[in-house]
């Protein structure tokens, strides 16, 4: 998989404002933030996107979904409720090709999404 920024985040060659970190995955501030609430969720292990994932990565992607949860009470936003994204690929609007999770919260979202 090519370098990307959150590899260097990963490495912490770069700052993030993190708010998780485990032996699978790590959670920070998104650096330009579409709510009040916007945490990024990433795993350690260099996946592109949810495309390449396969059935060995069933365990990661139910512990990052699970990470999300714990965040999101942990942060006060789960009783209003939040909304949680995966970008893929090109039409999904992916930009950063390292797997990773929105959640967004803090004020009401509207759908359908641009
Ligand atoms: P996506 O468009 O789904 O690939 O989302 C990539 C996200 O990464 C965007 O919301 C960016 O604002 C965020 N992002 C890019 N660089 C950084 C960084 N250095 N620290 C935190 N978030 C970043």
């Amino acid at each position: 998989m090519a370098e990307t920024v959150f590899s260097k985040i990963l490495r912490k060659e770069i700052n993030a404002r993190l708010v998780h970190e485990d032996e699978l995955c790590i959670a920070f501030h998104d650096v330009a933030p579409q709510a009040p609430t916007h945490i990024l969720v990433i795993p350690r292990k260099p996946v592109e996107s949810l495309a390449v994932c396969n059935s060995d990565d069933k365990a990661l992607m139910g512990h990052l979904l699970d990470v999300v949860r714990q965040i999101a009470a942990d942060l006060g936003i789960a009783a209003d409720g939040y909304r949680v994204v995966i970008n893929c690929g090109a039409n999904g609007g992916q930009s950063v090709d390292h797997l990773h999770i929105h959640l967004l919260g803090g004020r009401a979202m509207t759908w359908p999404p641009g």
